[in-house]
């Protein structure tokens, strides 16, 4: 009885120190990545057609008249495209 009751407290503390080491893990993952996207946040490119910021990793990018430019959407860069070429 006494060593049953052993084991499950030795189980307990087995298990919150897991808990604890995994809870650690998650948390230093996270930081990673609000870093990277902090990161990210810094290269912002203005769509010029509907003039909104986007990600520079995310725009969708097109060659108008020899110069490159970002977009937030194909949509937008289509539309853009036409207008330039008119
Ligand atoms: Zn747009």
């Amino acid at each position: 009885m006494i060593r049953a009751a052993l084991l499950i407290f030795a189980a307990m503390i087995v298990y919150s120190a897991l808990k604890v080491l995994f809870r650690s893990a998650i948390r230093g993952y996270q930081e990673d990545d609000r870093r990277r996207t902090a990161v990210q946040g810094e290269e912002m490119v203005q769509d010029p057609e509907c003039r909104t910021y986007v990600v520079k990793s995310r725009a969708v990018t097109r060659r108008i008249n020899g110069k490159l430019c970002s977009f937030c959407s194909e949509a937008c860069a289509q539309q853009y495209e036409v207008k330039s070429r008119t």
